[in-house]
């Protein structure tokens, strides 16, 4: 039987505060898509914490959220963001590149599994970063070839392949710049943690001007429980 780390444990997600609010006001985020109560590795019954008891924070939240809220389209976001969707799904559909998105999407999946997994070297990140960029390259040439309006399944899975390229970049980056080995993030030239320099949560965000991810760095408040290496 062949023995691999899931992908269940990439660890990570949305930015969430302690209302399950995301840092875009009116968006809430619980489960598996957020990234409390889990920190570089999973521990049995993180997620579901996350699940049940941020679902359980977020829905009210939401819906106190929306009765405070005047009329939808009042101040013209929703128009004018639904505006940039349409033009994006336009263009999409009328593309008339070469590339195929299933095999751009495998190509993604090899590259991942290859260099950015558990163990991770630096110069195989930084490569791997590379690449992402020629495939986002590669995706303003697609051709859908299902060009139809209805239960078109390659159009809506090559608007997902964009955000997992884009995201793709974040987990690669994000594992470069960590210089140290914590739970499921494992560098050979590093092979310690390193609570001096790196008891800090990652923070990416994405920056549209610049079409790529930035960072930042959240200390981890450690004043109720001081952590200690775990052994078993
Ligand atoms: C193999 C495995 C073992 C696990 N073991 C454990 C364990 O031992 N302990 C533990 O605590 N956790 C475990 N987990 C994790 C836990 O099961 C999940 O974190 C949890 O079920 C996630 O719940 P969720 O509601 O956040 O997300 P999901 O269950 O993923 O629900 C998301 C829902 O959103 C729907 N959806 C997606 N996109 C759209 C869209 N555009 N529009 C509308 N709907 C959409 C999906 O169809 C899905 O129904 C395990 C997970 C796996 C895969």
């Amino acid at each position: 039987m062949k023995i691999f780390p899931g992908m269940h444990y990439t660890m990570g997600g949305l930015w969430v505060d302690f209302n399950q609010a995301t840092n875009i006001p009116g968006i809430f985020a619980a489960g598996e898509c957020e990234y409390q109560y889990h920190g570089a590795n999973r521990l049995g019954a993180n997620s579901l914490v996350s699940c049940i008891f941020g679902g359980f924070v977020a829905g009210p939240n939401a819906v106190r959220y929306a009765r405070n809220q005047q009329t939808a389209s009042g101040n013209g976001h929703f128009d004018s963001e639904r505006k940039r969707q349409e033009e994006i799904n336009a263009g999409l559909l009328k593309s008339e590149g070469n590339e195929n998105p299933f095999r751009l999407w495998r190509e993604l999946g090899e590259l991942m599994t290859k260099d950015c997994t558990v163990i991770r070297y630096n110069k195989n990140l930084q490569q791997t970063d590379a690449k992402l960029v020629e495939l986002l390259e590669r995706i303003r040439n697609v051709n859908l070839g299902d060009r139809s309006m209805w239960a078109n399944t390659s159009f809506a899975f090559t608007r997902q392949l964009y955000n997992m390229l884009q995201l793709s970049r974040v987990i690669a980056q994000g594992a470069r710049l960590r210089d140290e080995s914590r739970g499921a993030h494992y560098k050979p030239d590093f092979p310690d943690r390193d609570d001096k320099n790196w008891l800090k949560t990652t923070k990416a965000y994405f920056a549209p001007d610049a079409d790529e991810p930035k960072f930042e760095f959240e200390p981890v408040d450690v004043s109720l429980i001081p952590p200690r290496a775990r052994k078993y």
